[in-house]
């Protein structure tokens, strides 16, 4: 998108030894997007070719490269660089960033580091002392072969559900232990047949028909979990009877029907998570987990579960943000100083104290739905703009206003407070604390609208 715009001295730092981001790093058996591909793609690159309605993760990872590819920025690209540190020079107006290939300044600091890209790692008691190959569903082992294998699963969100039943079929048994269950919707997946994939490409219109079919969708889901909430009990009634159809055996049910609101958890999309449950070498394991021993794993009541591998499905440390890259803003103000209650930022993009520094996917633009793509794209149409503000006013520095952003941050947190997501369940979106970094409580038109120009008033601009 800045080359498209015309800014051509772009470097971008990429510590995986591909680009790719969480589509690199998560190659589980059964990754997939949950977000149908026609949505999740950008809007200057459609790809009619998609295999199916939602793409396995290596067809979303060879997408990604050639849209790199063909815009010609792979070039631009640093692989195997980490950023440590980015310091704010306020004499020279340029950021200055510490890297594992050397220092690098630029004028405009942009981050793009993910919500999901810090596996995390439960504390839960013995979990070193385990014998086999212990690994997160980030970083699947591929050189362990868990064919004939005990496998103990922990964990039943959204990349448990993918990799459970994508395993079942070639291990000898797997544990699958479930500290609190989440609801799920049917996903419908199909493959596109090549007559569909013809007709994408000689009639654009139709894929671009369905992309908004799907975005209106979406954002029925987005409406539902916000303002609209009487409308999530026609999805909890979709979800009750699906849970009824599949299982017969009423434990069985009763464990993995939740007890929270629909929508509190993100809802999982999957047609194959229940069949699996009942399965005769798979177990759903409800009991808390006491401690991880040597040779599996003991639940609270006292019974050892023997594992041969050890799979953590336990998510990621969603609340950083740019962490562990340690970022000074004017005046050296440290990002997690200001960032000390919760992290926040005007429209998730900017934080006033640092100065030509964009984050995109940042505090609060995560949805319960809609596509992350969709967001960042909108992110960067808000940076664009914002370059362009700077060069019509021949300036150097443009920073948000403090009075702009808490206002923004005042109205954030009331539409926040009425949202599902606060209904009292553990999601990744809300802390201990009640503080919640993660989730933008509107719909996905209206961070468009929002992001797509600069407010009068909402930067200052100097020389
Ligand atoms: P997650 O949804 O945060 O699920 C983590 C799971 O681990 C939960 O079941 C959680 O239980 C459990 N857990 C965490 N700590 C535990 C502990 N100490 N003891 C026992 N269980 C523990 O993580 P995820 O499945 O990796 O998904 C994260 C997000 O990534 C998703 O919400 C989604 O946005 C994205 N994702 C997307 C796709 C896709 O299809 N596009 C696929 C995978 C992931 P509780 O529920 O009780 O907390």
């Amino acid at each position: 998108m800045l080359k498209r715009a015309g800014y051509d001295e772009v470097t971008v730092f990429e510590r995986g030894d591909r680009l790719g981001g969480v589509w690199h790093h998560n190659t589980y058996p059964g990754a997939a997007c949950d977000i149908p591909s026609h949505l999740y793609e950008f809007s200057f690159a459609p790809n009619p070719r998609w295999s199916r309605r939602y793409a396995p993760q290596a067809e979303i990872q060879a997408y990604l490269e050639d849209v790199a590819r063909s815009h010609d920025v792979l070039d631009r690209i640093r692989t195997g660089t980490d950023v440590t540190s980015a310091r704010w020079d306020e004499e020279r107006k340029r950021w200055t960033l510490e890297t594992s290939a050397g220092v690098h300044e630029a004028d405009v600091l942009v981050t793009a580091c993910g919500q999901l890209s810090v596996p995390a790692v439960p504390p839960i008691p013995g979990l070193d002392s385990f014998a086999g190959p212990a690994f997160h569903t980030a970083r699947w082992r591929h050189d362990v072969d868990i064919t004939g294998k005990r496998v103990a699963v922990i964990g039943t969100g959204c990349s448990a559900i993918q990799v459970v039943p994508a395993i079942q079929p070639t291990v000898a048994q797997v544990d699958v232990y479930q500290r609190s269950p989440g609801w799920t919707l049917p996903k419908m997946d199909f493959p596109y047949s090549e007559r569909s994939k013809r007709l994408f490409e000689r009639f654009p219109v139709l894929q671009r028909l369905d992309r908004a079919s799907v975005f209106a969708f979406q954002e029925l889901a987005a409406a539902a979990m916000t303002r609209h909430r009487w409308l999530l009990r026609v999805f909890r009634a979709i979800s009750r009877r699906r849970i009824n159809a599949a299982i017969t055996d009423p434990e069985l049910r009763r464990k993995v029907t939740p007890t929270d609101e629909i929508g509190c958890k993100r809802i999982m999309l999957t047609d194959d998570w229940y069949p699996t449950l009942t399965k005769p070498n798979v177990e759903l394991v409800s009991d808390r987990i006491a401690e991880v021993t040597p040779a599996g794993i003991r639940t609270q009541d006292g019974v050892e579960r023997p594992a041969d591998v050890l799979v953590l499905a336990t998510g990621f440390a969603t609340h950083g943000f740019v962490a562990p890259l340690e970022i000074a803003g004017a005046g050296a103000r440290r990002l997690t100083d200001e960032w000390a209650e919760v992290p926040r930022a005007y429209l998730g993009l900017s934080v006033p104290g640092f100065p030509n520094m964009f984050l995109l996917y940042g505090p609060n633009t995560n949805g319960g739905s809609g596509s992350v793509v969709n967001t960042i794209e909108a992110g960067m149409g808000h940076v664009i703009a914002a370059l362009e503000e700077l060069e019509r006013a021949d300036a150097r520095r443009i920073e948000v206003s403090r009075q702009v952003a808490e206002a923004f941050d005042r109205e954030l947190r009331t539409a926040l407070a009425g949202t599902v997501w606060h209904s009292g369940c553990t999601n990744w979106y809300v802390d201990e604390n009640g503080h919640d970094p993660n989730q933008w409580p509107w719909l996905w038109t209206a961070y468009r609208r929002r992001t797509e120009r600069i407010e009068p008033g909402a930067y200052a601009l100097d020389r």
